[in-house]
């Protein structure tokens, strides 16, 4: 079907999960607008064997859910996902003597696994039955970005023929061409290559069925038997494996891997994938043989950055042809929500004239900062990945971040309004700093790390107060009041947590430093480090706030850990020994 008109008010050029649900934004927020998305592979797109970007977090989940109405739908057509679950340690041990983090029951909130093809025929429909116009089989040939006041130009070619489209704005959404990047030399590219190859098999690839039924520990972690609906992050040294249960009855898996420590070429073919997992992840390549691997993609240093991403000339870009970070922790749909939303609010201020080229300015800088942050914070935990004790409490830091600094943005928006967002971040200041502090705290331990403690399975929300950070920060609709009640409650905890796990860390590998802590311990969280000989002088014992009762916080990480010299049996009794 050719364009029904020739001039949009907004066209969105790709049809993947970004155009697709930005589309249904428009519709939901503006329903008078005429909106056009073209797209250039033929609609219905293939079932499972199709894309990446199926397993999402409760912040994508919010956005899917509630920012495109589409709550029904969700819970109908993909399923329900029992949150992230991490296999630890060496993947050439016996599986069930790995350490496993991952949730016993479901969540207090959901979040998605999905698959893309379904997601993409569905969102196509849903978006033509609210009034889209959607034109599929057609490429976009060229952008031309016009002054302030005229339209922008999108010249498109259908069936040999080519057409001259006008609108007012228009979006990127094609994905890795990245247009707009190219155009105007946008692309910021990371220095150490990461990359992924992946493949769907068709069934359950389900980890209960590589364990002997009679293991009643291993059951009793995840009594309902359900781990299959878990996004799976098996890890090693520089690289993780991913099983994703798709609702088509297939399975989907990857390897992914920082080019630090894995060559690309050791696994970017099917063969070689399968002889990687021989070598790396035996038992998963020893239960993949039981199954047909039905397609084989894969992905060369996919991160990327931009310098800008939008702009009062009225274009923006959104999904993978803005930025992309990395699969761990799969935020690459949150960043579709956010740059989505962005996107809206800015096209709402353009209606009724009012917006201002340093509003653009800073949302596209939010979305930068938010990926850079992403990819130096996830990226830089590769080299202890699989290490038992760095990287639960790494994965447990992280985690509580994402809850409570990402959530609350998502769930109430705080990032569009900048007076709203100022007043947060002034309640963050005292564990910004931190943030930085504990990245090189994890990354030094694990250089040193004694390993002194372990565990069998961690249920990361049954500690009570990672529980409460949920809970409160996974709540939308909240007055500026309770955004800034819930900000200084959660803040004190990350405080506390941050000291618990550096008393932890400080234990583990130099415990005669413990002596230089004097109850009640109370630090500057600003000054962690693994070097004792800076701590007077960074102020290590100089708190910049009030001391509180660190010891709720250390007992509850302490209750999840056994120390291996029985130590922490004393630890239970005496939690002065720090
Ligand atoms: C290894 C890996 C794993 C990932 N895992 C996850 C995950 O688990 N969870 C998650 O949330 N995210 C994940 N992501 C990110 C996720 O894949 C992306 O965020 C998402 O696919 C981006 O969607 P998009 O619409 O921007 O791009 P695409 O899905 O690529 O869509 C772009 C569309 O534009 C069309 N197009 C291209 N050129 C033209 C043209 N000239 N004219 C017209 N149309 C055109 C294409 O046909 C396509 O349909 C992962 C990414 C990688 C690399």
């Amino acid at each position: 079907m050719n364009p029904k008109k020739r001039k949009y008010d907004v066209i969105i050029c790709g049809g993947g999960l970004a155009g697709l649900t930005l589309a249904r934004q428009l519709k939901v927020e503006f329903p008078q607008l005429s909106t056009l998305v073209i797209e250039k592979r033929t609609f219905p797109k293939p079932v499972a064997t199709y894309k990446v970007g199926e397993s999402t977090t409760e912040i994508a989940s919010f956005y899917f859910k509630e920012d495109l109405q589409l709550s029904d739908y969700f819970k109908n057509a993909h399923f329900k996902k029992l949150g992230f679950r991490f296999i630890l340690g060496d993947g050439r041990d016996e599986w069930t003597s790995r350490p496993e983090i991952g949730l016993s029951k479901y969540p207090p909130y959901d979040s998605l696994q999905m698959d893309r093809g379904v997601l993409e025929n569905d969102l196509c429909e849903i978006n033509k039955v609210s009034g889209v116009e959607i034109i599929d089989d057609t490429a976009i040939i060229d952008i031309e970005i016009n002054e302030k006041a005229q339209d922008n130009i999108v010249k498109i070619k259908k069936d040999d023929q080519t057409f001259d489209l006008q609108c007012r704005w228009v979006i990127d959404s094609m994905g890795r061409r990245l247009f707009f990047h190219n155009k105007y030399n946008l692309t910021k590219k990371m220095e150490t290559p990461h990359n992924a190859a992946w493949f769907r098999v068709k069934g359950r690839f389900d980890v209960e069925d590589m364990v002997n039924k009679d293991n009643a520990t291993f059951r009793n972690h995840v009594p309902h038997k359900n781990r299959y609906y878990s996004t799976f992050h098996i890890m090693g040294q520089g690289y993780w494996v991913w099983l994703i249960p798709l609702n088509s009855g297939h399975t989907s898996i990857g390897i992914v891997t920082s080019e630090a420590y894995h060559d690309f070429s050791t696994y970017n073919t099917k063969a070689k994938a399968k002889a990687w997992l021989e070598q790396y992840e035996p038992t998963i390549a020893k239960h993949l043989e039981n199954f047909k691997m039905e397609d084989f993609l894969r992905n060369k240093n996919y991160s990327h950055s931009a310098t800008r991403v939008a702009s009062i000339d009225r274009w923006a870009c959104t999904g993978e042809a803005a930025v992309f970070a990395d699969p761990l922790y799969s935020p690459g749909s949150n960043m579709i929500g956010y740059e989505n939303t962005c996107i809206v609010d800015m096209l709402r201020k353009d209606l009724s004239n009012n917006l201002e080229e340093k509003h653009v300015d800073r949302l596209s800088q939010f979305i930068i900062s938010q990926n850079e942050w992403l990819i130096d914070h996830i990226q830089g935990s590769y080299p202890y990945f699989g290490h038992q004790q760095v990287y639960t409490l790494a994965y447990l830091w992280s985690v509580v971040i994402g809850w409570s600094l990402d959530c609350p943005q998502m769930f109430n928006k705080t990032f569009l309004d900048i007076e709203v967002k100022t007043r947060l971040d002034k309640e963050n200041a005292n564990i910004i700093f931190a943030l930085g502090r504990m990245k090189k705290l994890f990354l030094d331990w694990h250089k040193v790390a004694k390993n002194t403690f372990t565990f069998d399975f961690i249920d990361y929300l049954n500690i009570p107060f990672i529980l409460d950070i949920f809970k409160r920060n996974l709540v939308p609709n909240k007055s500026l009041e309770t955004l800034i009640e819930d900000r200084i409650h959660t803040v004190e905890r990350l405080e506390e947590f941050a000291q618990a796990i550096f008393l932890i860390v400080v234990k583990d590998v130099m415990p005669e430093q413990l002596e230089r802590f004097q109850e009640p311990i109370w630090l500057n969280v600003n000054a962690i480090s693994l070097n004792p000989d800076a701590w007077d002088e960074e102020g290590l014992f100089e708190p910049k706030t009030k001391p509180r009762d660190l010891t709720i916080v250390q007992h509850q990480i302490l209750k999840v850990i056994q120390y291996k010299d029985q130590l922490k049996e004393k630890i239970d009794l005496d939690i002065s020994i720090f």
